[in-house]
């Protein structure tokens, strides 16, 4: 028999590599306007027919291309960004692999426009299906022009698998904001058919978040947004973070890294704890965050659509942001004054000891006796009084790290300094709760002075909710109006694969859209409506921290990262009426005295010792 390998027609190969680059109308747009901006454009002019599905056109002034780089453009591999292996750790433009003309270019019709300044004659291109059908000399405008016509024309798998025209849109959109708001030094506009949709002159950038958001907004972008602004020889970053009343159910949500946009659910949490106790547990703050870093510290050539970016310092970016944006909110006095969760005493986990937690601030004056008896030493409400003991009521020998099943917890418990069920059942008195700080609900029981942490107190009733889903019924699920698009590289896809099951079990709904990407078309009733996307990654994150370790089981790492994002936070304020309905909720729970990973949710004063104190 002949030998039977051979290389595959550039066609095929750039079809091939199509696929990975170019998913939809949004793609292309996003790979021209960059490589716009990569040639030096100060004027960028967008044109999209029929969602992107027609045309896309993408007109600048940029530097323009000699007769024969036009025509190696469009050869898979050919860049003028990047010479030798070095050259990529040391990236500063937004274009460097030298593959989306020839993809572009594999899957439409094009034409191309170019000139340089220093020339006096342009050159026209045109090429579609890898076909180059014409190339000769025009008059042209200094600066280059791209039409994309067709898109997928000769791959209607890939046409049948676009969006409505509203979805197409909405990603265009999204691509173009990204670049626009890194990009503020540029002057835009774009036109959906003839309807001028954008203009943006070239601005500062909270100008251009006026420009570009402003249309939409309750009030001015101006008011709403407070400056960031920090810098260390890891990191430099300058930005906006938005004030806590102007949260919102899905926040304007900005990460750029060396004047690309990037995704970094990692980060998002960073900001997201500066604004702890400030906002709804709903809600999300809103944020354009811009970070300089030396480009050898980061590798953002993890995934094709690049929007990923590796760090190499990521734990200490992740403080310096995080304190940036809480020094921010400070600055302009909208931080409390007691701000419990900055010495971490309420996440002190399971097994950890007393003495490597600092109490935390507070108004109280531990001397301070309002009734000037001598005996009498802290206020009743005391850290140490509360959590003192805390060593009496963790389990030895157990690591923090370690899951604490159902059975496992119930079973080491002593019951002594908990609260019994029944108490809770029979417990006339307790129609009066006092929420303390926004935070701990305290409660009248017979035995004493019942406390309870709030936002543990829910993230047990929520895991316990999640199990009992995905064992056994299903859960409600919310359709979503509006669907998000999930999109993962091949390792995060193969593995969301796996976990699909048990989230399609407490509610979520998906439809594959594309080679990896999701479509989410309803979500767990029991999750807000926060951002999903940011909700899913952060889980797929966790998720495959767990799957590392074959002591830990993966619903309960899926249901305790849902459950806890989802819950209650410290800093939001409950009726009475709520605060019933979570106790009752609470003590209906299997194990009502410890978080599945281990914290403690409430704690007794006992009659007897408030009896002492008098
Ligand atoms: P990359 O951007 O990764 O280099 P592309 O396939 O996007 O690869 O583009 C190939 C090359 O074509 C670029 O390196 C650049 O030299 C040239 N090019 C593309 N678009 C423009 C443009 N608008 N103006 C000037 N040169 C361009
Ligand atoms: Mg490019």
């Amino acid at each position: 028999m002949s030998d039977i390998i051979h290389l595959l027609p550039d066609s095929v190969a750039n079809q091939i590599a199509a696929g990975e680059v170019i998913q939809r109308p949004a793609s292309v747009l996003k790979e021209l306007v960059e490589n716009s901006i990569d040639a030096g454009a100060t004027f960028i002019q967008i044109v999209i027919k029929d969602a992107g599905r027609t045309l896309i056109q993408v007109v600048d002034n940029g530097k323009g291309m000699s007769e024969t780089d036009a025509r190696m453009a469009f050869e898979r591999h050919a860049t003028s960004k990047i010479n030798t292996a070095d050259d990529l750790f040391s990236i500063r433009t937004m274009g460097f692999r030298g593959e989306a003309l020839a993809s572009i270019a594999a899957v439409a019709q094009v034409e191309l426009r170019t000139r340089r300044t220093e020339d006096e004659l342009g050159i026209l291109v045109e090429i579609a299906g890898t076909r180059v059908f014409k190339q000769e000399t025009v008059q042209c405008d200094s600066g280059t022009s791209f039409q994309v016509k067709n898109l997928f024309f000769n791959v209607p798998a890939r046409r049948r698998f676009l969006k409505s025209d509203n979805v197409e849109k909405s990603h265009i959109f999204t691509e173009f904001y990204r670049i626009a708001l890194v990009n503020s030094n540029v002057a835009f506009t774009l036109f959906d058919g003839d309807e001028e949709i954008f203009q943006l002159p070239a601005s500062n950038i909270k100008i251009r978040i006026e420009n570009i958001f402003g249309k939409n907004a309750k009030k001015r972008w101006q008011q709403q947004l407070l400056t960031i602004e920090t810098s260390t020889n890891l990191v430099s970053l300058v930005g906006y973070v938005g004030k806590p009343e102007y949260a919102q159910k899905s926040g304007s949500q900005y990460f750029f890294v060396n004047g690309r946009y990037m995704r970094h659910p990692y980060f998002h949490k960073a900001v997201l704890l500066a604004y702890n106790q400030m906002i709804q547990a709903s809600e999300s703050p809103n944020y354009f965050i811009f970070l300089e870093v030396d480009p050898q510290t980061i590798d953002i050539n993890i995934h094709p659509t690049k929007t990923e970016i590796k760090f190499e310092n990521e734990q200490a970016i992740w403080s310096i942001l995080s304190s940036a944006v809480k020094e921010s909110l400070g600055k302009f006095n909208v931080v409390p004054s007691i701000d419990f969760d900055q010495n971490g005493s309420f996440e002190m986990p399971l097994g950890m000891s007393v003495e490597n937690v600092r109490p935390p601030q507070s108004n109280f004056n531990p001397n301070y006796n309002p009734f000037g008896t001598t005996g009498y030493k802290r206020p009743a409400l005391d850290w140490e009084e509360l959590y003192g003991d805390f060593e009496k009521k963790t389990i030895h020998g157990k690591s923090s790290s370690t899951w604490q099943s159902n059975s496992e917890l119930s079973t080491i418990i002593t019951g002594e300094a908990f609260v019994q069920q029944q108490e809770i059942e029979h417990n006339e008195s307790r129609t009066e709760n006092f929420q303390y700080k926004n935070r701990l609900i305290f409660t009248g029981i017979k035995s004493g002075l019942l406390m309870i942490d709030q936002h543990r107190a829910h993230t047990r009733i929520l895991f316990d909710q999640f199990i009992n889903q995905m064992e056994n019924s299903k859960g409600i699920s919310q359709q979503v109006l509006f669907p998000e698009e999930l999109e993962l590289n091949d390792d995060d896809a193969l593995f969301f694969e796996q976990i699909i099951p048990d989230l399609k079990q407490i509610g979520f709904e998906f439809e594959l859209s594309g080679k990896n990407s999701y479509s989410i078309k309803g979500v767990s009733a029991l999750i807000g409506s926060s951002s999903v996307i940011d909700l899913l990654l952060g889980m797929l994150d966790s998720a495959k921290t767990t799957a590392l370790d074959p002591t830990k089981a993966m619903k309960e790492s899926i249901s305790l990262f849902l459950a806890e994002s989802a819950s209650l936070k410290a800093g939001q304020r409950l009726t009475n009426e709520e605060m019933c309905d979570l106790i009752d909720r609470l003590f209906a729970c299997a194990n009502h005295n410890f978080t599945p990973d281990g914290k403690i949710i409430n704690t007794i004063i006992t009659q007897e010792e408030i009896e002492k104190r008098f």
